[in-house]
């Protein structure tokens, strides 16, 4: 899962980009309004954590332009907690939900979590696929309730495949949502990594769907 931050605070700005890090995510961030509506509207984000109050293009007018341009990704926005206006701004501009700063790192990674699963229509915070269950809370990946300890990278590739279960992800959808802007993206990678996840999730619910890409999906019972 790919995300942008879009905060001018420098302190702050880190401070989400490391939790966002550590809890598994890509993220990419931008400290202004206008640099953050290019990559908004340029990459493929699956959320996006957006202050309110931004030097050169403020984040209302960022949210209006994307929404405006027809990108549907889910927007938590960032306010001052005495600015109420500020919500019902943002509200109306298709933010999806807010926090109110000062806030406690944890309410935002679960608000993230939130946004992430409803927007790929799941209820719950843990992802299941026949016998493999990912809990989005604590990142853990079960077979049958036996823990399987994946790499970084195979945690977001597994991830990003179970919210989008019964769904075929090109090689290309992959690229993009796994690794942030600066990387030297090469698809042909993802191709020895699946092969590794496959390997390490023992049950048949990995497939290639040939010349369009990868799906997650229940095993056959006939296989
Ligand atoms: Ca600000």
């Amino acid at each position: 899962m790919r995300l942008l931050v879009v905060e001018d605070d420098p302190d702050l700005n880190r401070q989400l980009v490391s939790a966002l890090g550590d809890a598994g995510y890509v993220v990419d961030s931008a400290t202004d309004g206008e640099e953050g509506h290019f990559l908004g509207d340029t990459e493929p984000y699956d959320a996006v954590i957006l202050d309110i109050g931004l030097p050169v293009m403020d984040g209302v007018s960022v949210l209006e332009n994307w929404r405006r341009e027809g990108r549907k990704m889910p927007v938590l926005i960032l306010t001052a907690r005495d600015r109420w206006s500020d919500k019902v701004a943002g509200f109306d501009a298709g933010a999806d939900d807010y926090v109110s700063k000062p806030f406690h790192m944890e309410e935002v990674l679960a608000r993230v979590r939130a946004l992430l699963r409803r927007s790929a229509g799941h209820a719950t915070s843990e992802l299941s696929c026949g016998p493999l269950m990912l809990d989005t809370k604590s990142a853990r990946v079960t077979i049958e309730g036996q823990q399987i300890k994946l790499t970084s990278l195979e945690f977001r590739l597994l991830s990003y495949l179970m919210h989008h279960q019964d769904r075929v992800v090109s090689r290309t959808e992959l690229v993009e949502h796994l690794y942030d802007q600066d990387f030297d993206r090469d698809s042909n990678t993802i191709e020895v990594f699946v092969g590794r996840l496959r390997k390490k999730l023992s049950v048949d619910v990995l497939k290639t769907v040939r010349g369009l890409g990868y799906c997650i999906s229940e095993p056959d019972d006939t296989a």
